[in-house]
């Protein structure tokens, strides 16, 4: 067997980070010779670290805040999808070279696919515009749907629509939220309430119409406020973890070359770690 293979998350923070915890299950499950690590990193020192990933037997890494959209001048190549998000969540070394690309918003689609919820219509609304909010509404309007966004802040979803120059998304006021619930048929959590330390998301569900699915892509808690509301009125849920693992089953693949499972022993693991 030749020289284990490094990978890990960088961040800044990152020791809240579940990634490790994910990653070396998979590595124990197949038997790779490998090991991934947290890695606190400083903003100005991350070129640094990059540059050196070849050299030191790196297959590559994950990116996570602040470094996503900083890390993109460091790297040798960036995928055009990664370029359009604006963000790289995975960096893979290959033949010396760093290249740059984004997996969350695979991450997003398949977890929602996977929740097996069927969507009565193709109207999406998107609460939130920040970094999230863009993989989320990308690969939504690549799976032919309409989105409109409502954020608190109206002038950054504008700035949200208009960069994806799409004529399937528009941007509400926030306080037009619940009227346009009715029309709904996927309402999307990409806000960070109802995260644990934060606060919940006040809104009245009364207008959406009971088959609606309801994601949010917070997962910690796992249930979070909006999920327990949505799941108490008997709208189906889909929670946010699966776009975690799913964002990580391509990592681990473009350095592994094994797209590992997500299974529901993954999940409780994984979950183990929010405990
Ligand atoms: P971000 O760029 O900081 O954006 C935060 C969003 O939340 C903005 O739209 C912001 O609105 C809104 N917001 C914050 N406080 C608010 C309040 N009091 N009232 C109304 N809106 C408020 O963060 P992000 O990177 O997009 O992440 C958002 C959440 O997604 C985080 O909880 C993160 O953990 C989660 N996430 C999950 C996954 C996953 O794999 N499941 C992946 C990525 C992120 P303004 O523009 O008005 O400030």
């Amino acid at each position: 067997m030749g020289d284990a293979r490094k990978a890990g998350v960088v961040g800044y923070p990152v020791n809240h980070s579940l990634s490790p915890r994910l990653h070396n299950y998979w590595i124990r499950q197949y038997n790779i010779n490998a090991s991934y690590e947290a890695f606190p990193v400083e903003p100005d020192k991350l070129e640094d670290f990059l540059r050196k990933l070849p050299e030191s037997g790196f297959a590559g890494v994950n990116l996570t805040i602040p470094h996503k959209e900083a890390a993109i001048k460091f790297l040798d190549e960036v995928n055009d999808f990664a370029r359009w998000i604006g963000a790289v969540n995975t960096v893979i070394v290959r033949d010396g070279v760093l290249i740059g690309k984004n997996t969350d918003a695979y991450g997003f689609i398949q977890n929602l696919i996977s929740g097996n919820r069927q969507l009565t219509g193709k109207d999406v609304l998107v609460m939130g515009a920040g970094g999230a909010a863009r993989a989320v509404c990308i690969s939504l309007l690549g799976a032919q749907y309409k989105v409109t966004i409502a954020n608190r802040t109206k002038e950054r979803a504008e700035a949200l629509a208009a960069s994806l120059d799409n004529s399937d998304i528009k941007v509400i006021r926030w306080d037009e939220l619940e009227n346009s619930l009715s029309e709904t048929s996927l309402l999307v959590n990409t806000t960070s309430l109802g995260m644990k330390g934060q606060q919940p998301l006040e809104l009245s569900l009364d207008n959406l119409p009971q088959e609606s699915v309801v994601t949010d892509i917070v997962y910690n808690p796992l249930v979070t406020p909006l999920l327990a509301m949505a799941a108490k009125r008997g709208n189906p849920v889909v929670d946010g973890l699966g776009m975690l693992l799913y964002q990580a089953q391509m990592s681990f693949y473009e350095w592994f070359g094994i797209k590992p499972e997500v299974t529901n022993d993954l999940r409780e693991h994984v979950l183990q770690g929010l405990r």
